[in-house]
């Protein structure tokens, strides 16, 4: 007789696969109990649940709440189906969000109905925060505060609601009177409570349970009326647990195993919905499974019915690299092992209950973690690491999966000389922790034995300390332990992988990005599995560590955090491209730039997370605030989860570059079109200089001379190959190129002038480009970074204003009376043409003499400076490898696009110099 068997107290889950109930296809079952029920023992426990529980088509037999075998007398025996244990069966877990409302549960039933699995077990949770309400009922009656009848009024009202939304006629009628019989049982529960002042822990269990009692019964009744045949199970009649010293519960699976067939035999289906978190003890006293137990009861069922997959339905996506409420970086992952789940769950990533996966595990049941709010997403799959390693693009991944934090915690240290080489003493360290009855979380001992520190949840650290205390009193007193301090208000950060293992240069990575998000680590543990590295931080820093670390396992190795400064011409354009190209360097290439700051003289724009570049301009005009430089630089360089910051200075402004130096030394790269820090006083250049080449920051400058044309790193190239400078000459300036290509004899200097200035190639007081002052600050830069020691003074400039205009009044007044000048121009030219030769105003940098010029000069027409057109620049550098013939450069070397285009390449080859692929 298959029941007959006597009933073992717990079994190893590897005893499971040995079911004997197994082996058989038929068994005899009852048809008729006496039993000994759970209400005889048990004075609140449900006497009516039989008929409350069976789908329409069970048995019509009166089934109390449990019944162990021993209770079992045989009336009359009938053939019937044996359970259907194995892969034919799909379990899926509902959580309270999922049932949160009656479409929540509308929606459900739907899912349940379309599901095409051949069996189907669906475990629920309570209806969302019905469990608090319950634990605080308890609470409030246990305190003698008489406001838990209207608290009760309000579950009641709660669950009524939503029936009467959902059921009508007989299933409304019958749902609600059970509901009424329930809450009136509660309530005089509760008085009870009231009056004792205190609940014992059955009680409460008892108590509490009911959330998933009703959403199990609103649930089964939607599903049916949706046209499904479907059973309903009070898992308190199946699942046997046995509690255990630390506030847990194990089950009893071989009995539990056999209470399910004994249930299935009186209500075979192929669809049940299941009440999660509740169980009984072998006693048959109705227990739960904990806090947040439903998916743990899931896991157990998953491993009753040896299901094909358990499906865990929630409200986020699947399980997140990092709690995705402290971390909006945070990325779904995929796939997950067994281990890795196990680890991420232990340490604090409440998605899913951190015993769920031990029972499937035995038996390779994958576990889908999936969110019923968006049914497109297929979700987390926690598997055996074999199969998720197949797949491609697996082993591309970080070696770390995922992050989580425990919150509330303090440090206990003991610490002493007389500590070293003593056996035993961990052991009476631990021991007076358990006699606290406190559950140590982490501990970490150096190799010095010096020091133990452990953490513990922090309301349970002063019962530890006092223990400790007394236990080493002798020690404290004879000096052999010099302390036992307690650290307060701490947290765990723990980075779960089970790559980390094989992988060298994990934890380097992991406490060099908490070193740059300033962040003191107290203590640290890894265990040798090395699936999971521990560090306790204080508790404020715990949200900054997690976003830090998160950021540089997940972002991209070159995510940049931006500042511009400047949204003008050349800023505003640089934008624009940054706009463009985002995507495709994030996608391509793994640059990921961020712009977190626009700042211009009066406005900034300022975002934590990246501002969106195709509504910049609306931003920065609407919700811009007043630009100030010191929160500017704090917000964009604040952001501690992004690992590298760059200010790019697109202003032609002395104030602005007077910041660099502070910059570099905290640590931002700096990128500029700027010719002010460059060409400014020489003792502030070579500052500057000096401190970019001890530091790593990077201090890239290109744009400033011929704008995107690579002159700046042409010259560091062939300087840094070991060539040796002669002389650099060129027309750097954009304007004048574009004056003196048109200035041919068709027309005079100064309608060449107007034609440029109505071009958009002038400043707009054209002034500033004839003065030369312009190309003296691009000559004193290639000056200075061929080692030339000038100053702007040093370099004579012949100005093309003539000086009787270079103070008069606006720009056009300037353009009116320049025509009295041409004259003098057009006599320059003739000659130049009489000798074959064409004017062209040039910057020179004489290396070999020291010194540099800016000024009108006639070349051959042979020469290539004389081939030009448009508003293009041309350099040529003269050196050693380069003497008879020079390396030239040229191109278009001015606007805004071609500048921004080259302020553009900076920042990307920054982004290459810290770590991005090429
Ligand atoms: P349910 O009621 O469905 O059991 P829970 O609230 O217990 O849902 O778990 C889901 C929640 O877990 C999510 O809403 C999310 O905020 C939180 N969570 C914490 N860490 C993680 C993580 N690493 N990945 C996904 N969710 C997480
Ligand atoms: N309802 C229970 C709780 O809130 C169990 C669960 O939902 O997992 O703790
Ligand atoms: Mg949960």
């Amino acid at each position: 007789m298959a029941f007959a068997s006597p009933i073992s107290p717990s079994y190893s889950l590897h005893n499971l696969s040995s079911n004997p109930f197994s082996k058989h296809n038929k068994i005899l079952t009852l048809n008729k109990i006496q039993s000994f029920s759970l209400s005889h023992r048990h004075p609140f426990f449900r006497v009516d649940c039989g008929s409350r529980w069976q789908g329409k088509d069970s048995l019509n037999y009166s089934l109390y709440s449990s019944v162990t075998s021993a209770d079992i007398l045989l009336d009359e025996a009938v053939e019937k189906t044996q359970f259907p244990k194995g892969d034919t069966w799909s379990i899926h877990k509902f959580g309270g969000t999922c049932v949160g409302t009656s479409e929540r549960i509308q929606n459900v039933a739907d899912i349940i109905v379309k599901d095409e699995s051949e069996r189907k077990l669906v475990v629920v949770s309570a209806m969302s925060k019905v469990t608090d309400m319950m634990y605080d009922l308890i609470d409030r009656a246990q305190s003698r505060d008489d406001s838990y009848v209207t608290a009760l009024d309000a579950v009641l009202e709660k669950h009524k609601l939503t029936a009467l939304d959902l059921l009508e006629g007989d299933d409304l009628a019958n749902f609600l009177s059970w509901l009424h019989q329930d809450i009136s049982n509660l309530k005089a529960m509760l008085r009870a409570i009231y009056i004792a002042g205190h609940a014992t822990e059955s009680f409460s269990d008892f108590v509490v349970g009911h959330g998933e009692l009703w959403s199990a019964q609103l649930l089964s009744a939607v599903v049916r009326k949706n046209g499904l045949d479907c059973t309903c199970m009070d898992t308190r009649e199946v699942l046997v647990v046995n509690p255990t010293s630390s506030n847990q519960v194990d089950p009893d699976y071989l009995e539990s195993g056999r209470r399910l067939e004994k249930w299935y035999s009186h209500n075979p289906s192929n669809t049940i919905v299941a009440t999660g978190f509740i169980a009984s003890t072998p006693l048959n006293i109705p227990t739960t499974l904990k806090r947040d137990g439903s998916d743990f009861s899931a896991a157990i069922m998953g491993a009753l019915f040896r299901a094909r997959q358990v499906t865990i339905w929630t409200d986020v996506d699947g399980v997140y690299s990092a709690d995705p409420r402290k971390v909006s970086e945070a990325v779904i992952l995929k796939k997950l092992s067994y281990q890795e789940a196990w680890e991420m769950s232990y340490f604090g990533a409440n998605v899913l209950h951190p015993r769920t996966i031990i029972p499937v595990m035995v038996y390779d049941i994958p576990i889908v973690i999936r969110n019923i709010f968006n049914l497109s997403e297929c979700g987390t799959m926690i598997c055996r690491p074999a199969g998720c390693e197949n797949e491609n693009g697996q082993r591309m991944e970080s070696p770390v999966k995922g992050f989580a934090t425990i919150d509330n915690l303090a440090l206990v240290n003991v610490e002493g000389t007389g500590m070293a080489g003593v056996p035993g003493t961990a052991s009476d360290i631990f021991g007076a922790v358990r006699d606290a009855g406190a559950n140590v979380i982490m501990i970490s001992q150096a190799s010095s034995e010096h020091s133990v520190c452990f953490a513990v949840p922090e309301k349970e650290v002063n019962a530890v300390a006092a223990a400790l205390e007394s236990r080493f009193r002798q020690a404290l007193d004879a000096g052999r332990l010099s302390q036992i301090a307690v650290i307060p208000n701490c947290s765990i950060l723990a980075a779960v992988g089970q790559k980390m293992a094989s992988t060298p240069g994990v934890s380097a990575t992991l406490f060099n990005a908490l070193a740059k998000a300033n962040i003191n680590v107290r203590a640290i543990a890894q265990g040798c599995s090395e699936y999971n590295i521990t560090v306790v931080i204080k508790r404020e820093d715990c949200i900054r560590a997690l976003q830090a670390v998160h950021s540089r396992f997940y972002l991209s190795r070159t995510t940049i955090a931006m500042g511009i400064i400047g949204p003008g011409l050349i800023g505003g354009t640089l934008l624009d491209q940054l706009r463009d190209q985002a995507a495709v360097l994030k996608e391509k290439f793994n640059i990921d730039l961020r712009v977190l700051g626009i700042t211009g003289s009066r406005t900034m724009f300022l975002s934590n997370t990246g501002i969106d570049l195709s509504i910049w301009r609306d931003l920065l005009r609407e919700k811009g605030e007043k630009a100030e430089m010191q929160k500017f630089v704090q917000c964009v360089h604040g952001n501690h989860s992004i690992p590298n910051t760059v200010l790019v200075d697109c202003t032609a402004d002395s104030y602005v570059a007077s910041y660099y130096h502070d910059w570099l030394r905290q640590g931002l790269h700096v990128i500029t079109p700027n010719k002010k820090a460059n060409s400014g006083p020489l003792e502030q250049y070579l500052k500057l200089r000096a401190l970019q080449r001890q530091s790593y920051t990077h201090y890239f400058y290109e744009a400033t001379v011929g704008a995107g044309l690579p002159i700046v790193s042409t010259l560091q190239g062939l300087l840094e190959t070991g060539d040796k400078i002669l002389r650099i000459e060129g027309i750097f300036s954009g304007t004048l190129s574009y004056i003196f290509n048109n200035f041919v004899g068709t027309q005079a200097f100064s309608e060449a002038v107007k034609e440029a200035k109505e071009a958009g190639y002038t400043e707009p007081d054209p002034r500033d480009d004839l003065s030369g002052t312009d190309v003296a600050r691009k000559v004193i830069i290639l000056a200075r970074e061929s080692g030339l020691k000038l100053e702007l003074s040093d370099i004579p400039v012949q100005s093309l204003v003539p000086e009787p205009l270079k103070a008069s009044g606006s720009a056009e007044e300037f353009l009116l009376q320049l025509p009295q000048f041409d004259e003098d121009m057009a006599e320059r030219r003739q000659e130049a043409e009489v000798a074959g030769e064409v004017l062209r105003y040039v910057g020179v940098v004489d290396v070999v003499n020291q010194k540099g010029t800016v000024e009108l000069r006639r070349y051959k027409k042979e020469h290539p400076f004389a081939q030009l057109s448009g508003s293009d620049n041309i350099i040529a550098f003269t050196t050693q490898r380069y003497e008879k013939q020079p390396l030239i450069v040229r191109g278009p070397g001015a606007g805004a696009e071609v500048t921004a285009g080259g302020v553009f390449s900076d920042i990307l080859r920054l982004a290459s110099y810290l770590g991005a692929p090429s």
